[in-house]
């Protein structure tokens, strides 16, 4: 099981009631990773989320709102005594900004901080992946796939010796779902229980309404999209989605669940909610500190 927390789901700056971007996600083994960290992040992870169990920050872009947050953290981190290392991504051609964001007076930290640029490759780890999409917002801008491959429970083996299993076929029964031994055919799901289904999560960051997206993108679990306005009116010509689009999104992607995030000041949550119900009946507006389990 994995839960989204909402750290911070305003616009450009912080409410009363919302801090600016901040995404964590509680992996299976209580593993953190953090998508954006906004002005004030740290303080709305307290009780909810463990600095030193952050493993991973992907940054959508660096605009103040969604990294002014880090330095902050990361003083937190050294000051708790952290020596696991950090690993931070950022759209390509960002590095230099970077380094400067992390250039203040006294900065520094005790442990390893590896900064990676990534844009649209698809990166691999133990059980999950990450695939980076390029958005429309004006600067160097990238939105995120999360995915969980599917897995499977061990290999009941008193079964498998029952049924004659051994040695490499095991590799050929991984490799291809199934095996025929003495005429019989077996799947992988007869000798290791039901295989569970991976999960996607994307979350786009700011952007424009985006027209295609990676294939890795359709078929979400959650889509957690930006809709800054209300109205095209309000939107002017800025790199920004409308409720309207991000619903049109949602269902381009055919996306079970649509969360809505930095939402302008100007707005209250019940006029987002309202709008988003003429669009899309799945649609939920985010809020600081809602949580949701996967
Ligand atoms: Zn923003
Ligand atoms: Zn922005």
């Amino acid at each position: 099981m994995m839960k989204i927390i909402f750290l911070g789901t305003s616009a450009s700056k912080p409410t009363s009631e919302r801090n600016p971007s901040s995404i964590a996600l509680q992996y299976n083994n209580g593993e953190f990773i953090l998508f954006d960290c906004g002005e004030g992040t740290q303080r709305q992870m307290i009780k909810k989320v463990s600095p030193m169990k952050i493993s991973k920050i992907f940054i959508t872009h660096l605009h103040a709102d969604h990294i002014i947050g880090l330095v902050g953290l990361i003083q937190s981190m050294k000051l708790n005594g952290r020596t696991q290392l950090l690993h931070i991504f950022i759209p390509k051609d960002t590095i230099e900004y970077m380094n400067q964001l992390f250039s203040i007076p006294y900065f520094s930290a005790d442990f390893d901080i590896l900064i990676t640029e990534v844009f649209d490759e698809k990166i691999e780890f133990d059980s999950y992946w990450i695939r980076p999409f390029p958005v429309s917002h004006g600067v160097p801008a990238i939105g995120y796939v999360f995915g969980v491959n599917d897995s499977r429970g061990k290999f009941n083996k008193k079964l498998c010796d029952e049924l004659g299993i051994k040695g490499e076929m095991f590799a050929i029964l991984e490799k291809n779902r199934e095996i025929e031994i003495n005429g019989r055919r077996i799947s992988i799901e007869e000798v290791t229980g039901k295989i569970k289904k991976g999960k996607k999560i994307v979350y786009t960051g700011d952007t424009e309404k985006l027209d295609s997206f990676p294939e890795e993108a359709y078929n979400c679990d959650i889509l957690i999209h930006e809709s800054t306005f209300i109205s095209q009116e309000d939107k002017k010509e800025t790199y920004h989605s409308t409720v309207k689009e991000a619903c049109e999104v949602a269902k381009l992607l055919s996306a079970k669940k649509l969360i809505l995030t930095h939402i302008s000041q100007r707005y209250e949550t019940s006029e987002v909610a309202e709008e988003s119900k003429k669009y899309c009946e799945n649609a939920i507006v985010a809020e600081d500190f809602m949580e949701i389990k996967i």
